[in-house]
């Protein structure tokens, strides 16, 4: 018998996969044009922990297009171990 506990874990496990899931529909319903620059300007902006870790937003999943501004979003940290609040930011480190 499978516990509710190991059945959420479970879940958590595949957000990433979910994620990836993601960007796959989203750059298969816009022409390829604009699925390039979306992977290329998700790659740019990072979230970037407190400790000074910052990951792509492509990396962690996600898509961010067009978007301005400085959001924050409440993320595990795999360099500190935390869950913070990480700022997103352009970065131009990726080249
Ligand atoms: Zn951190």
């Amino acid at each position: 018998m499978i516990s509710l506990e190991a059945c959420i874990q479970r879940r958590f496990q595949s957000a990433s996969w979910l994620m990836s899931a993601f960007q796959k529909l989203v750059t298969r319903l816009v022409p390829a044009s604009w699925a390039a620059s979306m992977e290329a300007e998700s790659r740019r902006w990072h979230a970037c922990c407190p400790c000074g870790h910052a990951r792509s937003i492509w990396d962690l999943g996600g898509i961010r297009w067009k978007g301005g501004g400085h959001p924050r979003t409440w993320l595990p940290c795999p360099a500190c171990g935390q869950r913070t609040w990480h700022t997103v930011r352009l970065l131009d480190a990726e080249k």
